[in-house]
């Protein structure tokens, strides 16, 4: 037989394809995993497409090493939507593969997992041992849980009660595969409140064509209980659902509450802490159809779901979805992408949402579903704002929030306090000379880290031993200044020494198990304080949580980003939406200079969408997103006279184009924070009236900048619908 061109995507920073030449190649091999000769080695890439003709005379092609078939192929929807990953966010092909690909699906070996997974259930003389038997065994237990719960697959009973026991229950005969797949059994699930009820009637109404929904709901409104039942009636259909959620918000009590609620059903969970093998696996099950729900964070949005029927996107407006390194993509933006192109509903849920998401409600390209009070708790907390001007602080801490803090403990509940700011002291100073302890790598301080003793810069992980004297002039008396999460868990615990203080930020919580370990301490009730950054902040239930105090949240309101006001309201509303969430009533206090503020004023009124048409006038006249598209060409050198003529010489080849697209290229400018790990940094913007024209733009001019040489020790990447300009 003779050979045949296969193009294959490889993962190198250069955004093309590859040609290679293949024996008996079938369209079947299309999304197909291939070994191939590269330079001098070897690479593994996808076989992205079965070309007529090759881009070179066949004779000068090599042929591949080998073709992975014993995996699945890629199906032709995630070749479709991996090519406009890439096209979008202007990134080589073979690299947005190899980030959506777990590694072992690439390597050129097959993959565990694939084989069947039955629906177990208890047969009638599994049932009749069930009442003979004396002993408890763990086969004993598998059959208890299937005739009280009714069908679950194997794979999930193996995982819950070990395969040895899985096995004996089918030898003895207790147990069978049902005779089919009956739809999701719903367990403990209350009965809907009337604005669920509506709502859930709304979005039901999107099945089986692309819907773009916004369910805007207040914290505790009982979205999830929402998303469940629209997931019952997905997979009731025979159809999957993928279900994303931030980062730190898959927790195993999420995963619990989802995979207690559909026990026939088989759920993946998907995120950054999972060990290779089982991301392989969760992959593979979701791709052959056996997974009904998928549950993950950002990347799992490239799962392929051959029988996709709904994607939830929950906490919509969560900074986590945008990804800042690599391939730069939006996982929510994807999500709508992957909805409309294989035509199912789509659910973006928040209490705060996006002011994209919020602006394309308002003008009617979602549409908007609201649930507008609290399923369980009667209503929303109290908040207030507490003027710090005239009164005297207590390391930082004001006298009326102090007293609230004391009167929930006497009342044997918990508080939070929120400060966005970890480690004792965000930096060291000399009183004498001036000195600050400034990272030598960056335009940033060091933070001063008193439980492990060390100086820590957060953007570049520089570590320094703590000076006992200032290097400058020698004087021992230098002071922490200012205070973080750390120093605010010492000034709790001196004033209220009979209350467990417990701090949670990313230092206390390292590792996902670390993580979870705290949240199972504040849900037992083992603490009284709650010292906590954003990572308090995200749907999670505290029933004994009624006060919430916030520290230093002016910072936001006058900073150059243009979404920190936006972020700051988000995050208040959701840290507030913390008090209060079970049958106590809330409280919340903000400790402000500026009381007045109507940031504030929305806040103490609850008023989103007042806040909201706010900020989406201010964008409007200051012509920020979504009244505009924009990207960031950026580019770091050793030094930032590099980077900005790099710049210059791009924006020289932009300019022709922009007048053709009706875009507009400003000058390039040294990045508010200069300096990162070594090296400096600068950007341009691009402002578009839109993305159809920004799109049109980057084609073009992204093809341009692949043939600027640029200088040897300068790095460059796009950022398109940037999170920060
Ligand atoms: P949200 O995601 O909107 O913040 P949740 O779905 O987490 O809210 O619900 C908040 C709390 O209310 C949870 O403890 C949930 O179990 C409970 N809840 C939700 N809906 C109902 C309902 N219909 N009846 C009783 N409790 C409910
Ligand atoms: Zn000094
Ligand atoms: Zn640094």
């Amino acid at each position: 037989m003779s050979a045949l061109v296969v193009r294959v995507a490889l993962p190198v920073p250069i955004p093309q394809v590859f040609d290679y030449t293949a024996e008996n190649i079938t369209p079947g091999d299309l999304g197909r995993c291939v070994r191939v000769p590269f330079g001098r080695g070897e690479k593994t890439g996808l076989i992205v497409a079965l070309p007529e003709d090759a881009d070179l005379p066949v004779e000068r092609l090599k042929p591949v090493i080998a073709i992975q078939r014993e995996a699945p192929a890629l199906p032709a929807d995630w070749l479709a939507m991996v090519e406009f990953t890439a096209r979008y966010y202007q990134h080589p092909l073979g690299e947005v593969v190899a980030m959506a690909l777990p590694p072992r699906l690439r390597k050129a070996d097959a993959v565990a997992g694939t084989e069947a997974d039955p629906l177990l259930e208890a047969t009638p003389e599994g049932r009749e041992a069930l009442h003979e038997a004396r002993r408890d065994s763990r086969a004993l237990a598998i059959l208890r849980r299937l005739a009280e719960q009714g069908p679950r697959r194997r794979s999930l009973l193996r995982e819950e009660e070990g395969a040895p026991a899985v096995a004996d229950a089918l030898k003895r005969g207790w147990v069978a595969p049902g005779a089919a797949a009956d739809a999701a059994l719903m367990d403990g699930a209350p009965e809907l409140t009337a604005e669920q009820q509506a709502a859930l009637e709304v979005l039901s109404e999107g099945f089986g064509c692309f819907r773009p929904f916004l369910l805007a709901g207040v914290t505790g409104s009982g979205k999830t209980e929402v998303y469940l039942r629209l997931v019952q009636q997905a997979i009731a259909q025979g159809r999957q659902a993928l279900i994303l959620v931030p980062e730190i918000a898959l927790t195993p009590q999420l995963e619990g509450r989802v995979a207690g609620r559909f026990p026939s059903a088989r759920v993946v969970s998907l995120h950054s802490g999972l060990a290779e093998g089982a991301r392989s696996q969760g992959f593979v099950q979701a791709m052959e159809g056996r997974a009904d729900i998928v549950l993950g964070t950002r990347l799992s949005v490239f799962t392929p779901l051959p029988r996709l029927g709904l994607i939830v996107v929950d906490e919509e407006h969560d900074a986590s979805y945008k990804q800042h390194e690599g391939v730069r993509y939006n996982a929510r933006d994807l999500a709508i992408w992957r909805a409309r192109q294989c035509a199912v509903p789509i659910v973006l849920g928040s209490a705060t949402p996006s002011l994209e998401s919020w602006h394309a409600a308002e003008t009617g390209r979602y549409r908007r579903v609201e649930l507008a009070s609290r399923a369980v708790a009667a209503t929303l907390p109290r908040v207030r704002p507490v003027d710090i001007r005239r009164e005297k602080l207590q390391h930082g801490v004001s006298e009326h929030l102090l007293r609230a803090i004391g009167r929930c403990l006497e009342r044997g509940e918990q508080s939070l306090v929120f400060l966005n700011r970890r480690g004792y002291a965000p930096v060291l100073s000399c009183p004498s000379c001036g000195w600050v302890s400034r990272c030598p790598h960056c335009t940033a301080n060091m933070v001063l880290h008193l439980t492990d003793r060390r100086l820590r810069c957060h953007h570049c992980s520089h570590e320094a031993t703590i000076p006992l004297a200032c290097p400058d002039c020698g004087d021992q008396d230098i002071q922490p200044f200012g205070r973080g999460t750390q120093r605010l868990e010492e000034t709790l615990a001196a004033r209220f020494p009979q209350a467990r203080v417990l701090r949670i930020d990313r230092d206390a919580a390292r590792t996902r198990a670390q993580w979870e370990a705290l949240l199972d301490q504040i849900g037992r009730g083992e603490a009284d304080i709650l010292v906590g950054t954003q990572m308090m902040a995200k749907g999670h239930d505290f029933p004994r949580l009624t006060f919430v105090g916030v520290l230093n949240a002016d910072s936001s309101l006058f900073a150059a980003d243009f979404r920190a006001p936006e972020r700051l309201f988000q995050q208040l509303m959701q840290v507030g939406g913390r008090a209060g969430r079970g049958e106590l009533p809330g409280e919340v206090m903000v400790q402000t200079q500026y009381p007045d503020h109507p940031l504030y004023k929305c806040l103490e009124a609850h008023d989103f969408v007042r806040y909201a048409a706010l900020q989406l006038e201010e964008r409007k006249q200051a012509r920020f997103p979504p009244f505009a598209a924009n990207a960031l060409l950026c580019a770091t050198a050793p030094e930032v006279a590099g980077a900005l003529a790099w710049l210059a010489e791009a924006r020289a080849a932009a300019l022709p184009l922009a007048q053709a697209f009706g875009v507009q290229v400003f000058d390039a400018v040294p990045m508010r924070m200069l300096r990162l790990a070594r090296r400096e940094r600068a950007q341009l913007l691009v402002e578009a009236p839109g993305r159809p024209a920004l799109q049109g733009f980057l084609g073009a001019w992204s093809r341009l900048l692949w043939s600027i040489r640029p200088p040897r020790d300068l790095r460059w990447h796009l950022d398109v619908d940037p999170a920060e300009v």
